[in-house]
Order: C-alpha cells, then structure tokens, then sequence
C-alpha cells in the first residue's frame, strides 16, 4: 500500500473534468538539486555560477541558433488556449503554470526580453520579462512539471512542441549548475557503470542464472539469458528495471521465451546493459551521445547483426529517432532487419509468420487494456506502416489475450495521456506531482473497469510500469494491476516439447 499520503488526491471523475485555476497549487513542487559530484562528471558546473545570468543568457541564445525549431516555437505562438486542457499535469492539479503556453511563456518571456526588439525597448507591450532569480527558480519548478510527454504538440495548431521548450530550459539551468539530482546521477551512473542502477557485471550474471532456474521450474524449458555472447545474432538493450524489479522482470522473461521459441540466439551485454538513455530528459546531446554510443561499441564488439530495443518508452524514442545520428551508420547490421528493431516489431513478425505457438487460454484469469506510452506515441513509430506504434502492441495483445478492451479513444493512441513519471520526474521527492499527474489516465482507467471488467494494463514501457505501481494504489486500484506486455506474452506461450516441433 502507498504510505498515508500528505496531499489532497484528486477525485476520480467517470470523465475528465477541466479544473479550476489555481493559482500557485505547485509553486512548492521542485526535484532535489543535483549536487557537484553529480554535475561535474557530465560537463556542468557543481553549484550556481556567480554569473548565472550572463551564462544562462548566451546558452539560451546558442540554442536558438543551434535547433531552428526552438527558435520558431519561442516566436509563433498566437495564444489561442488550444493546449491549455491538455495537460496531465494541469488537468492534476489546476496550476496555470502548468498550461502549455504558459510553461512555455516562462522562457519566451525572457526571449523576448533580450532578443527582440520590441522586448528590448518595449517589454510591457510584449509581455516580456527579466531574467531574474524568481525567474529563474520558477524555470525549475515548472520545467520539472513537464513530462517532455508532446501531448500538447498534437492539439496545438501550429504543432508548438512544448516538450523541446521544456529541453532547452533543463538544458539552461544546467548550464549555470542548476540541475536535477535525480536525472543526473542516473546518466552519471550509466557513464560510470553501463546501467542506470549501478548494477555491476557480476551482479547482472548472477541475476540472470537466477531467471534461467525460475523459468526451468516453472515451465520445464531451458530457456536462456545469455550475457556477453560473441557471435549471438541479437544483442538486446533492455531499460535495467527489467533485470529485477515488478513488473518489468516478467517483461524480460516475456523475451527471453520468444526468442527461445524462434530459435534466434542473442545476447545482453554486460557493458551495454541499460536501453534508458536521461540524456534526453536534459536536453544534453552530448550526454545522449555518450550513453547510446556503449550500445554502438558493445554491438561491434560482439558482432551482432541485429539490435532489439525492450521495453521503454523514452529509450526506444531516442533509439528509433535519433541513433543514427548519435551512433549511425548501421552499416554492419544485417539489412533485412530494421536497425534499430523494437521487441514488440520483432513478436509481431514471428507472430504473422506463425512462428510463435500461443495457448491464449492461459491469460483467461486477465481482461486487459494497454496503455500507449507517450514517448512510443508521439515520437517513434513501429513497422513500416502509419500508427504501427499503436497497431502492433494491440496485435500482440489479441494474439496472446481473448480479453482486450482499448480505453476511451481521446485518451490512447496519438492523443495518449503520460503516465505522470516521464521526462526525469520518477523520483520520490516529486511523489505529489507523479500521483496529480496520473489523474488522467486513471480516470480513463476506470471506464474501462466499470464497464468491461479490466483487471489488467498492459505497458512498454520500464517508467510507465514504476510509475503505475507507485500511484495505482493512491487510487483505490491494486499495485500489481500494471503488467509488462511482454508478460501476456510469455504466459501464453506453449513451450511444451511438442510445441518446439
Ligand atoms: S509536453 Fe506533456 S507534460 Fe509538457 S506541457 Fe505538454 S502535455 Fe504537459
Ligand atoms: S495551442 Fe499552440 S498557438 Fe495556441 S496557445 Fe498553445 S502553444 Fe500557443
């Protein structure tokens, strides 16, 4: 159960209701600052420089030179209100500074303070503002209310993205050594270790000999977890939550029992152990950089010809759209695969070439509904079709489930709503936003289980599925609701000899 909580918990409503404004009801949130030794190590300075201003004021303006887009967003927007509803996040917890535009306002203001005309000379006119103190401990707080999540973007008529204004903003406030603790230490771990939870290359072998032994008892087959295997033709990269905690573990073993059914050898690799890459959530190309080229480096040296990415929302954003450019060419991978492929591309191709043997039957005790993942919705795509990020997981779902029910349509899909733990923000000191957060998806959540019985949400993605064990219970629903996709899966599965035939 989730300890008595200090904040008031939004009221499940059958449909989403707009809430009130009310002003300032998360002035008090912000994240833990990171301290130097876990800013230092990624290029930032330890603690607040004594010129912050002058060096957040050049940052801001080599990143309006360096991407066009944050540039055009920071002047096209014409105030229509068209995103102001549509965030979980203001839909939680009725703050204005949680509206799109006015999360966005917050930079644009000081844009247009120092890099207009009109703003220069006169600021009143334009609404523009200066880059003070306030200011910018307002940046933090509020840019660390934003799950970089695009659902804005998508009713915006002008396809504003405030996940990118969100980016540049983190990316400015660590400039000038006013980072988040708990995104950076992450990546600085990745740096260090290879993974996000600092899961050294022993531990992750002993964890691994330990699946091989729970799947040989429960199920008689000898399916493997390979670790570092030269020659393997996949090397899968896996966010590390799959390695030990629920529900993403029984995702991991989901895998393992597909390809153990296709007869496709792979392999993990203990330097390239961790699919997650936070430098997106800083907006820190250089720091994607560096965590996605270990995946690169561990592919070559294991020579591999093809890379499948698990199941993790922001991983497989940044796999699927920026990995060429951080980590490309695939030249070496074998191109009758796509490269990068997700582990959901690949079920889905043994799946219609009838190479997977499912006993349905066995998910009968589950009625499932699936939740999209933002980052999967709004920033990738799967299979060579339009919407095949959203058609190939519900395919899965109906190959290995009889019971599937889609929640209300405004709320999957393109128009999904984040979790409420995306972008950086799965970290305890943010517990009251994550819940607020989650309003949205909880509320959809419950038509589905009034009206069709779900006992089950089915999720790809490792923030999603901690994210929803954490707050379920806030809501009167069960922890152990969210399950991995990759868990129907493997439950329907029929590894009995005859089926190996
Ligand atoms: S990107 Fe998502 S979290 Fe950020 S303002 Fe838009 S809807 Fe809200
Ligand atoms: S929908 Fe787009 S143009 Fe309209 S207020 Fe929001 S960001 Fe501005």
């Amino acid at each position: 159960m989730a300890r008595e909580p200090q904040f008031d918990i939004p009221k499940l409503e059958h449909d989403a209701v707009v809430p009130r404004v009310r002003e300032g009801a998360m002035q008090h949130s912000k994240p833990f600052v990171a301290k130097p030794e876990h800013q230092e190590p990624l290029g930032f300075p330890g603690a607040l420089v004594e010129n912050w201003k002058d060096v957040a004021l050049e940052k801001m303006d080599e990143l309006r030179g360096k991407y066009r887009s944050l540039q055009v967003f920071l002047d096209i927007c014409v105030k229509c209100g068209a995103c102001t509803d549509k965030c979980h996040y203001y839909l939680g917890t009725g703050d204005p500074k949680n509206m799109p535009v006015a999360r966005q306002d917050l930079l644009r203001k000081v844009y247009r303070r120092y890099f207009t005309f009109t703003g220069k000379y006169l600021p009143r006119l334009v609404g523009a503002t200066d880059l003070t103190l306030d200011v910018l401990e307002d940046w933090y707080r509020y840019y660390h209310q934003c799950s970089e999540c695009r659902r804005c973007s998508v009713y915006c008529p002008y396809g504003i993205d405030t996940a990118e204004i969100t980016m540049a903003g983190r990316e400015i406030l660590d400039s000038v050594g006013l980072g988040q603790k708990y995104a950076n230490e992450i990546i600085g771990k990745v740096h260090k270790i290879g993974n996000n939870l600092g899961l050294p290359q022993p531990a992750l072998a002993d964890t691994l000999e330990g699946l091989e032994e729970e799947v040989k008892e429960d199920t008689g087959a000898d399916v493997r977890f390979p670790l570092d295997e030269t020659g393997a033709e996949v090397l899968l990269v896996t966010p590390s939550a799959d390695f030990f905690a629920e529900p993403h573990v029984d995702g991991l073993i989901g895998y393992a029992k597909v390809f153990h059914q296709a007869g496709i050898r792979w392999t993990l690799s203990s330097y390239a152990s961790e699919a997650a890459n936070f430098g997106i959530f800083i907006g820190s190309y250089e720091n994607m950089q560096k965590v996605a080229q270990r995946i690169r480096d561990a592919a070559l040296e294991l020579g591999v010809r093809r890379i499948v990415v698990g199941e993790c929302g922001h991983a497989w954003r940044v796999a699927y759209s920026f990995w060429n450019t951080l980590i490309g060419p695939f030249d070496f991978l074998d191109p009758a695969y796509p490269a990068p492929q997700h582990v959901c591309e690949l079920t889905h191709d043994l799946i219609q070439r009838g190479a997977l043997r499912f006993n349905k039957e066995a998910n009968d005790h589950r009625v499932v509904t699936f939740h999209d993942s933002c980052n999967v919705s709004r920033a990738s795509r799967m299979g060579d079709m339009p919407g095949g990020q959203f058609r190939i997981p519900r395919e899965i779902l109906r190959s290995c489930c009889n019971h599937f029910y889609d929640m209300p349509a405004d709320t999957i899909c393109e128009g999904t709503y984040c979790c409420g733990g995306g972008g950086g923000l799965l970290t305890d000191d943010l517990v009251e936003l994550r819940v607020k957060g989650a309003l949205p998806r909880m509320e959809a959540l419950k038509r589905v289980v009034d009206e069709h019985g779900v006992t089950h949400m089915a999720a790809i993605c490792a923030i999603c599925k901690s994210q929803f064990s954490k707050v379920l219970p806030y809501y009167g629903f069960e922890m152990d609701m969210v399950v991995s996709l990759h868990q129907l899966v493997g439950d329907a599965l029929d590894l009995s000899a005859s089926a190996q035939q």
